[in-house]
């Protein structure tokens, strides 16, 4: 009798022992999957050639990175606010002049594998999740069949009446706009520990693959503010590309981790709009950081 317990104990026990390494081998395999990704996407390919066609562009060009906040009936003035009216405006221009909206994908593999794109490429994006983004502006883009970036506070995520719901993330998740991170809460990312920021940007990114059943793989931060310890906690995330907020045309320059974007304020007429997807080197009124943060202090109650 004692020797069958004893037998059964040790099946029982080399089971156990047997489920915990493949747990193990699991998570190595992944972590080194990541880790392998990461790595290749801080080798850069830059096109030296001339491109075969005069419609396409390689990534020794800049592409515009517009980027959007709240999208209401109507604007305030408050600088995160353009209007539905604006923004419909702004879109129609990108379509009528014949401008290809590039998804997270195109984006990425332009920039890292140097993928040629059209000439006229622009990446559209929204941070914050506001519930306008799905009420105003996603029927528009829809309108055009544009693709488009959504960086999303998971903890604002089904929060009163200003921010996205879940069931309106997937729905536009499963219509062509990407979903990705603006972290769990806002966080000023250069301020906080290491730990606190994988923990911040691990969250949030299972949250959102919970919800739309997809890979979050891009981030934007919060302000634009990072350091060291930020890349260091994207790469073991998981996330291949992370986008700032510094006004230029992005390129592959400063690396896929610090990606710039340009900001759209409400105070534009069609002519800085049409400057900043023309020019690289548009007239870059003020950026200041402190008018961004000031407005956003005024802005989220
Ligand atoms: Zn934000």
């Amino acid at each position: 009798m004692s020797k069958r317990i004893k037998r059964n104990a040790v099946i029982a026990a080399t089971v156990v022992i047997l489920f915990v390494c493949g747990l193990f081998i699991i998570n190595y395999y992944k972590s080194y999957k990541r880790i392998a990704y990461s790595k290749e996407a801080l080798t850069l390919k830059t096109y030296n050639g001339t491109s075969t066609s005069k419609n396409l562009i390689h990534n020794n060009e800049s592409i515009p990175v517009l980027m959007y906040h709240s999208i209401p009936d109507n604007s305030s003035g408050n600088i995160m606010e353009v209007s539905k009216r604006q923004f419909q405006e702004e879109m129609k221009y990108l379509n009528d002049k014949g401008y290809h909206t590039l998804s997270a994908d195109e984006f990425y593999d332009f920039i890292v594998k140097d993928k040629p794109v059209p000439k006229k490429s622009v990446l559209v994006t929204f941070d914050d999740g506001y519930e306008n983004q799905y009420k105003n502006a996603y029927p528009i883009l829809k309108e055009y069949k544009f693709h488009a970036i959504m960086f999303i506070i998971t903890d604002y995520l089904d929060k009163g009446t200003l921010y996205l719901k879940s069931n309106e993330l997937k729905t536009m998740s499963d219509n062509g706009i990407n979903i990705e991170s603006h972290t769990t809460n806002h966080a000023k990312l250069d301020k906080i520990s290491y730990k606190d920021q994988l923990h911040n940007l691990k969250d949030s990114k299972d949250i959102l693959e919970k919800i739309c059943d997809k890979a979050v793989r891009f981030i934007a931060y919060p302000y634009g503010y990072f350091n060291k310890d930020t890349v260091t906690s994207c790469q073991k995330a998981g996330y291949i590309m992370a986008f700032t907020t510094s006004g230029k045309w992005a390129n592959v320059n400063k690396g896929v981790y610090a990606i710039n974007r340009i900001y759209i304020f409400p105070q534009f007429n069609l002519d800085d709009f049409k400057d900043r997807i023309t020019d690289p080197n548009y007239g870059q009124v003020v950026h200041p950081i402190e008018m961004i943060k000031g407005a956003y202090k005024t802005f989220v109650k």
